[in-house]
């Protein structure tokens, strides 16, 4: 049987590590560099700003850009996607009180919810298991709540570089000593265009990854320094959509089971959300674990299938489609987190290093909280007499006196036992949560996603047609999705073009922007799979299955606004 793994990218972590190459008057100098406009990188620009304002001495000593953050999108927020339901807890800790949560861009409390386990037809309501309950955390845009938290740390001191993509880690000595920005204007061939602009060497005292989830350098870095986790890290991809509504919806919904199947064989783990966002739009998403087995399983599709659900139809009735977007999550959880969180000169924080607590589909307070805690060891790396080595270490201790590591460790073996099928994988998990993680069942091993071996069933012939109102096609939600990608620029998808059928269904059925398509099948039984990159929404799904996403040319990809 074919798997992904059988066909590895032509992609090298190696080639991302370089020495500084700029002349040393020519390198832009900035005092802690930040790679990541998310909630990670925001809360620790936010959090330096804080300790800097208090220490201006050593605001000073770090020059004109003490604080500097790379993003990659068109601007803060334009890559950013989720739920989002927060745990206002680690905003508390990160504002204080400069800031009370009703102050921020949100759409309130959670005021009730509802959990259905759905066939084709029905809906059976069950009572929240623990995961599932919410009472206390607030909905939000992540989209808005970046922008919120970007205009701060740019009051606090911060400067904000959208529109640049940090390609290469500069590591120089055996420390990590800034990124080297992507070029802009290269043609498809990778040729210079009238508009060329070389990328730069950005070099700092102390530089922290943000990335968010398949992270381009984070996964570079823990190559470079040996830093992986026991466990591989594994994925979900979750698709979501915004509408505009006609009727409120009172509470937060979630959903299991239909459209899913739940044999053992399928491994087709996952769920949805619908959340409400003020009166009058919801946003709903299906979140499927990315170790399934089906190569025509498409988790687009799924979506649009599930929206045909009468319960679900009924709340989206009358309604209007106003944005889509896709993007993975980490989920291996407690023991697929990295050995270390820094190495020489460089702290990881947030989705990167795969701070999410899967049953309760919550990074958003793990990536703030880690973002605010890496500020604080940066910032005491910068003092003199610390040992910059000891100060980033002081990270690593932090993060595991934190609730973070608590969390996350509660709910340890969450995600892998759901490889036992959705029945027995639900009994252990209630089991598990219901003791707060007393219960053991051992350290259970997770394979690679790319690892899963592929069958492939007509799954995708029952998928909905799409009518262009409740249901669309793949090419509508890029469009939806603000992607502007400019379509002569090199290929930034890292894949082996020529792979065995199964593969190559998997890949097309998979990218939830149609950038694959399946070739012609040749004598030797393989098939050529064509790219069109530029639909590409970096949801970050082929990195988990076989193939390698880099970040293309900076202010690329999709522009959310309401995500
Ligand atoms: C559909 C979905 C629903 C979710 N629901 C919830 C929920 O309800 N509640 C919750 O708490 N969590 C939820 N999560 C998880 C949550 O969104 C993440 O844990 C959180 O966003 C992680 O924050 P981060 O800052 O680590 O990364 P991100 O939010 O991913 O931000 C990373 C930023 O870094 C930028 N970047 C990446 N690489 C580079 C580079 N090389 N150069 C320049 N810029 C770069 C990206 O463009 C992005 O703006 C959900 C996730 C998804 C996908
Ligand atoms: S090509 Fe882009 S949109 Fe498609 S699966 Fe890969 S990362 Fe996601």
């Amino acid at each position: 049987m074919s798997r992904p793994s059988n066909f590895p990218p032509p992609f090298s972590p190696s080639d991302y590590v370089a020495e500084p190459s700029d002349p040393a008057d020519e390198r832009i100098e900035v005092g802690i560099l930040i790679v990541g406009a998310g909630p990670a990188g925001l809360a620790c620009a936010i959090r330096l700003g804080q300790l800097l304002e208090e220490h201006p001495e050593t605001a000073e000593a770090l020059g004109d850009v003490p604080v500097a953050v790379l993003e990659k999108g068109k601007q803060p927020g334009s890559h950013l996607l989720s739920g989002a339901v927060v745990n206002p807890r680690a905003l508390h800790r990160l504002f204080g009180d400069r800031f009370r949560l009703d102050e921020l861009p949100s759409y309130g409390p959670v005021t009730g919810e509802s959990v259905y386990v759905l066939t084709r037809r029905s809906a059976l309501p069950i009572p929240p298991p623990p995961p599932m309950r919410n009472h206390g955390n607030w909905i939000f845009s992540l989209s808005q709540l970046g922008r919120f938290l970007a205009e701060r740390a740019e009051e606090s001191g911060a400067m904000i570089l959208p529109e640049t993509a940090a390609q290469k880690l500069l590591v120089s000595h055996g420390r990590v000593a800034g990124v080297r920005t992507g070029d802009k204007g290269r043609n498809r061939e990778g040729g210079e265009l009238g508009n060329f602009e070389a990328g730069s060497d950005l070099v700092a005292k102390v530089t922290v990854l943000a990335e968010g989830t398949q992270g381009h350098l984070t996964g570079v870095a823990l190559d470079r320094f040996g830093l992986s986790g026991e466990e591989p890290q594994v994925w979900e991809l979750a698709v979501k959509e915004v509408w505009k509504v006609a009727k409120p919806l009172d509470r937060i919904v979630h959903t299991m089971g239909w459209p899913l199947r739940g044999g053992k064989r399928y491994r087709e783990f996952g769920g949805s959300f619908i959340y409400p966002m003020g009166d009058d739009m919801v946003t709903i998403g299906l979140v499927v674990g990315l170790d399934y087995r089906d190569a025509s399983l498409s988790v687009h599709d799924l979506l649009q299938e599930l929206k045909t659900h009468p319960k679900i139809r009924r709340i989206l009735a009358g309604g209007e489609r106003v944005e889509w977007g896709a993007k993975t999550i980490p989920s291996g959880g407690f023991h697929a987190l990295p050995e270390r969180l820094h190495a020489p000169g460089l702290l990881l924080c947030g989705d990167g290093v795969g701070m999410v607590n899967v049953p309760r589909l919550k990074g958003i307070h793990y990536a703030i909280e880690s973002g605010r805690l890496a500020a604080e060891a940066a910032f005491r790396a910068l003092q003199r007499g610390e040992s910059p080595a000891s100060s980033l270490a002081s990270y690593d201790e932090a993060v595991r006196d934190s609730f973070i590591w608590s969390d996350l460790h509660e709910v340890r073996n969450m995600r892998q036992v759901f490889g036992h099928g959705f029945f027995v994988g639900g009994a252990l998990a209630s089991a598990m949560t219901m003791s707060k993680g007393k219960v053991e069942v051992g350290k259970l091993p997770a394979e690679p996603d790319a690892d899963q071996p592929l069958l492939l069933t007509d799954r995708d012939r029952s998928y909905p047609a799409p009518d262009g109102k409740l249901t669309f096609d793949k090419l509508s939600s890029v469009f939806a999705s603000g992607n502007k990608t400019r379509d002569d620029q090199p290929n930034h998808i890292r894949i082996e073009r020529r792979v065995a059928p199964e593969v190559a269904e998997l890949w097309a059925h998979m990218c939830p922007a149609q950038v694959y398509e399946v070739g012609a099948e040749d004598d030797d039984g393989t098939v050529i799979v064509d790219v069109a990159p530029s639909n590409c929404v970096q949801c970050g799904a082929i990195t988990a299955k076989g193939g390698r996403l880099t970040p293309p040319e900076g202010g690329s990809g999709p522009e959310y606004t309401v995500t």
